[in-house]
């Protein structure tokens, strides 16, 4: 028994890797009609997390009156914001 390896790229701008697609992989993909990946394992792996969180929500406090809220962004994210009242106050 030998198998194929295939060389892909990851497709994902920050990482690059190259990474092995293993010739049973390979089966199962064409068997599924799917594509091969072109992400390697951990950047799917992130992405189906992102995916799984999506709708998660965060405590945090808002970016203004630091007032405990939830939101979609976790406090690790590089995003400002805004608790609703701060929101509305901030557009107007
Ligand atoms: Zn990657
Ligand atoms: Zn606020």
């Amino acid at each position: 028994m030998f198998s194929i390896m295939v060389h892909v790229k990851c497709q994902e701008p920050s990482c690059g890797k190259d990474f092995i697609v293993v010739s049973a992989e390979e089966d199962f993909y064409k068997q599924k009609n799917l594509p091969l990946p072109d992400h390697c394992p951990a950047c799917r792996h992130r992405q189906r997390m992102a995916l799984r969180s999506e709708r998660q929500l965060y405590k945090r406090n808002c970016d203004k009156c630091k007032q405990s809220m939830l939101s979609v962004y976790p406090s690790s994210a590089p995003y400002i914001v805004y608790c609703q009242k701060c929101f509305w106050e901030n557009i107007g």
